[in-house]
């Protein structure tokens, strides 16, 4: 009698320990406890390709620095890590956490051979003692960044020696006392440490490895506190009290290390299950936008954080790594804002601070960027080559860093989720294959022009026709969304997620029509910025494009130039809109170009020809709107100064201007004032 009661007392708690469980994805590893359940799970690497333009973007990424650097930058050339004798610290892993995902996303054999000769002396580095990578290297921080890339490289791979030299360094770490000190780089974005940590635990379930984690979090930089009172905000820029230096206090105001952080009470919220962590990453990113805010998604700091004004800078840095986080953490909270964000910070900022060749890159984006040239700006503090597109402005960590905004990008479009699904999380043209229900594999090809155009078009292969829900993310800024199905047309409010529960048979079809309506953001001093769909929109600024040489070898190598760029026409225009926003606009789009973000007259290297070309192909959409010369607004520093209030009232009588994609635009004003609407109510009708 004893034994049938433990049996049922067995039974029922089972039962009832399975009612209050969610459903567990079958295919791919969500968190296991004593972790919090991720929203969304991150596709192995390779799930998702890249096509029609964005396969375009990536192979010129290919062709471009990406595919070429590490022949001919000394840094690359001679590094310790692929078993030379240069540089030894982050330049070596930095490259290869973009080389890698490039190469398996475009299924590129020769990049492929390329990642490998730089893999295969990382794997053979691995020491007894866990410790790898060049010998001379004494610093945690690089290997946090060639932890990633040997965790994209197994993903990709399926190589178990890349697994196997991950798990030896973090029993390395568990078992080494904590080296985590505010005053360095390794302490203060120790917590990367943690993205590869949680992936080793969701691999082997090795509960020392959060141990791991713990230690690096109590004893690391504490960027949740951070958050909370958030010291280097509006008035600490004004008041000229943020600090400039490269101390403890200093590394907390430096732009890339923020852009790093602000995943970081993220990540510990897997494990710290508490909303404190959770509500610190989302109040950061609120007193990034209102502090230090800049259009196309991403914030100030020409450094260190500086401020709303839109001639501050951005250093391309952090753009790719603000896109990162945002991408860990929206698997993370699977909240829609987020994925906004990675759109806007990816369709902008990303390709606005680059060439359109990808040849060559700014240390520095501004959104009112009116003359791109040697001379000294009002940076934070920075120098004076910062806002060249060149080989390395500035300073050389871009070089080496920048690799990684698209791959990761694409990487991120699709995921799994936890009911056997998919989840289109980024749109953009693209492909993903993967398992959904019990293990049926399936291909969704997303056939679109996005960001440009508003069309989707999805298409279902399937062996064997198969349930399993489809999760679409209706963007916020849409009005409303219509998806046709099987038959069925349903509308959809912005801002929400959309799910298709249904039986999938092979070349069913989904189009989904998000309305690419023009809208504005009110920015600094009433300025507006012009959005349509996720894409901002710029004046178009004729210009002369100048090879210069600067302060530093760029080794003639093949499209290697530095380019300063100056305006042949004026930029100084208020916008002038109607009640009616469209009245007075007109939208042009044409088709999408073999350089994506582009603009004529924009110099490009061409690979048949093997020399620079003037691209003669206008972007993809082209605005045609209303401004008034601002006689008043001029140059301050060798940038636009800061628009003057809105509205202002008219001197001159309205012209027609042009706007283009913020990305397609290398000089550009972005934040316009806006001309006193009730004087010229009568003009624009
Ligand atoms: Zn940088």
């Amino acid at each position: 009698m004893k034994n049938y009661l433990s049996l049922l007392i067995i039974f029922f708690s089972l039962v009832f320990s399975g009612c209050g469980k969610k459903e567990m994805n079958f295919n791919y590893r969500n968190n296991p406890e004593p972790l919090v359940r991720n929203a969304y799970i991150k596709l192995p690497l390779g799930s998702v390709k890249p096509s029609g333009w964005l396969k375009s973007q990536l192979e010129l990424q290919a062709a471009g620095l990406t595919g070429n650097i590490d022949d001919f930058w000394p840094d690359l050339v001679n590094s310790s890590w692929r078993g030379g004798d240069g540089e030894a610290w982050e330049r070596g892993p930095y490259y290869l956490d973009g080389l890698v995902p490039l190469a398996y996303l475009l299924e590129n054999d020769s990049l492929i051979r390329k990642a490998q000769e730089w893999i295969q002396p990382i794997l053979a580095s691995s020491s007894d003692s866990g410790w790898y990578g060049p010998a001379k290297n004494k610093d945690r921080w690089p290997l946090a960044v060639a932890n990633k890339v040997l965790m994209q490289y197994y993903e990709a791979s399926g190589d178990s020696a890349a697994l196997n030299v991950l798990i030896k360094y973090f029993r390395y770490l568990h078992d080494s006392p904590p080296d985590w000190p505010d005053s360095e780089w390794r302490g203060v974005r120790a917590m990367e440490n943690a993205v590869t940590g949680y992936w080793l635990f969701r691999q082997t379930g090795e509960p020392w490895i959060l141990e791991t984690i713990e230690s690096i979090q109590r004893n690391s930089s504490d960027w949740t506190s951070y958050y909370e009172k958030f010291p280097w905000d509006s008035a600490a820029s004004t008041d000229k009290k943020i600090p400039l230096n490269w101390d403890s206090t200093g590394l907390t105001a430096h732009v890339v290390n923020n852009a790093m952080a602000v995943k970081y009470p993220g990540l510990w919220y897997q494990q710290a299950d508490d909303e404190r962590y959770k509500k610190a990453v989302f109040s950061g990113i609120e007193k990034y936008d209102l502090n230090h805010g800049q259009a196309g998604g991403r914030f100030s700091g020409d450094e260190h954080l500086s401020g709303k004004s839109p001639s501050q800078g951005t250093e391309l840095c952090s753009v790719v790594e603000y896109m990162y986080s945002l991408e860990e953490l929206y698997s993370i909270f699977g909240d829609n804002k987020l994925a906004g964000r990675i759109e806007s910070l990816a369709y902008n900022s990303l390709p606005g601070t680059t060439t359109p060749d990808m040849w060559a890159h700014q240390y520095d984006q501004q959104s009112n960027q009116v003359l791109v040239s040697g001379a000294k700006r009002d940076w934070s503090t920075n120098g004076e080559f910062s806002n060249i597109y060149g080989l390395m402005p500035n300073f050389g960590c871009c070089l080496a860093n920048m690799h990684q905004g698209w791959p990761k990008f694409i990487r991120s479009m699709w995921m799994a989720t936890d009911d056997n699904g998919l989840a289109l999380v980024l749109y953009g043209p693209s492909v993903v294959k993967a398992k959904v229900a019990k293990g049926n594999e399936v291909t969704i090809t997303e056939e679109t022009d996005y960001p440009f155009r508003g069309t989707i078009s999805l298409t279902i292969q399937t062996s064997k026709s198969v349930k399993f829900p489809l999760y679409l993310r209706i963007p916020e800024w849409s009005d409303s969304v219509t998806i046709n199905f099987k038959d069925n047309t349903v509308t959809v409010k912005g801002g929400s997620e959309h799910k298709l529960n249904e039986r999938w048979k092979n070349g069913d079809k989904i189009t989904i029509e998000i309305p690419m309506n023009i809208r504005t953001e009110e920015r600094y001093n009433s300025s507006l910025a012009v959005l349509r769909g996720p894409l901002y929109y710029s004046l178009r600024i004729d210009k002369e494009f100048r090879a210069v040489k600067i302060n530093y070898d760029n080794f003639g190598y093949k499209g290697s130039v530095d380019w300063e760029i100056y305006p042949k026409s004026d930029w100084n225009y208020g916008l002038l809109l109607g009640k009616d926003l469209m009245r007075g606009l007109k939208v042009k789009e044409n088709p999408v170009g073999k350089y994506p973000f582009s603009d004529n007259g924009d110099m490009v290297w061409s690979a048949d020809s093997g020399k620079y070309v003037i691209n003669t192909q206008d972007p993809p959409v082209v605005i045609t709107a209303r401004g008034i010369k601002i006689p008043g607004w001029t140059m301050k520093n060798n940038s636009a100064d800061v628009p003057p209030v809105s509205p202002v009232k008219p001197e001159d009588d309205p012209q027609r201007i042009t706007l283009v994609p913020y990305g397609c635009a290398r000089l550009r004003i972005t934040e316009f004032p806006v001309m006193d609407i009730v004087l010229m109510e009568d003009v624009i009708r």
